[in-house]
């Protein structure tokens, strides 16, 4: 039997145990009740990796740990974090490294993987439905526009930030580039877009029939096509899913009937599109299962 701890950084922390690939036992999780979006915004580096130190030690319950995984956003090459828009204190850090010398002091001895939040969300799924040999793909709409595939490959895939106009005027991406699939999806772009009204406003008057919404709706429904498309035709066609905070202004059948205008090469057409819930189970899943491959590798 393997036994890993996953953990996912959000705006809050859940950690839990994995035996054999499954959940065993209760997760916990940081702050323990219902949170303020930035509560871990303003908490420093060093301090973030005690309390995830904190919470490992409390789930892995002396047992034997084989690995441990820690899902977070933003880019992470080789246990560093290259980068983390929203949570720009673990900007450089070398996560994997600190954090295993907290907890070998804390008398847990184990390899720490990070991986990417969207990365960690493609392995769960991947691993609850049995298709971990099996190209995995994940979009995470939320502030930003997230991008996660198993199995996972070396690179930077920040797919949120592919460019799918040529407008010089879409520079709304929070990156500061122009054109970015970002810079139409997410949230805080929508927000700088309609400065008169709220995106689920947006999202509500187009279902009434407003004209400057319903295009707009049409507008974000299309570059997300465009984004998988371009995915597609990279990758090849196969499983993509769609999570994170904002997936309910999603609708499928609209998505569906722009990709069929953006993708027409026969051997590509074999791909599926489904919506998960909005969960931290599946990223810690991941965030373990991947943990536990990586030492293989
Ligand atoms: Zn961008």
């Amino acid at each position: 039997m393997t036994t890993a701890i996953g953990v996912v950084v959000t705006e809050h922390i859940v950690a839990g145990k994995l035996e054999d690939m499954r959940l065993a036992g209760e997760t916990v999780r940081y702050p323990e009740k219902d949170d303020a979006m930035d509560v871990l915004t303003a908490v420093p580096g060093s301090e973030l990796v005690d309390l995830l130190a904190g919470q490992i030690v409390s789930v892995a319950s002396k047992g034997p740990v084989d690995a441990i995984g820690v899902a977070v956003p933003g880019v992470v090459r080789h246990g560093v974090v290259e980068e983390s828009p929203n949570l720009t204190q673990l900007k450089g850090m070398r996560l994997a490294d600190d954090l295993a010398r907290v907890l070998s002091a804390l008398g847990v001895n184990a390899p720490v993987h990070i991986a990417n939040d969207a990365d960690a969300i493609a392995a769960g799924v991947a691993a609850t439905r049995g298709q971990l040999n099996k190209l995995t793909r994940v979009w995470t709409i939320g502030n930003g526009i997230g991008y996660g595939r198993w199995p996972y490959v070396e690179g930077v895939w920040e797919g949120g930030h592919i460019t799918i106009t040529l407008d010089p005027k879409e520079r709304f991406c929070g990156c500061g580039g122009v054109g970015h699939l970002e810079g139409i999806m997410g949230y805080r772009a929508m927000r700088m877009r309609f400065l008169d009204l709220e995106p689920e406003e947006v999202f509500a008057q187009a279902k009434k029939g407003d004209q400057r919404c319903r295009e707009f709706v049409e507008l974000w429904h299309r570059a997300l096509a465009a984004g998988t498309a371009s995915f597609i035709h990279l990758a090849g066609p196969g499983r993509f899913y769609f999570t994170g905070h904002n997936v309910g202004f999603l609708d499928l059948p609209m998505l569906r009937r722009h990709l069929e205008t953006m993708v027409k090469m026969s051997p590509l057409l074999s791909y599926s599109l489904e919506i998960l819930p909005n969960d931290d189970a599946t990223a810690l899943i991941g965030a373990g299962v991947s943990a536990i491959r990586a030492l293989a590798s």
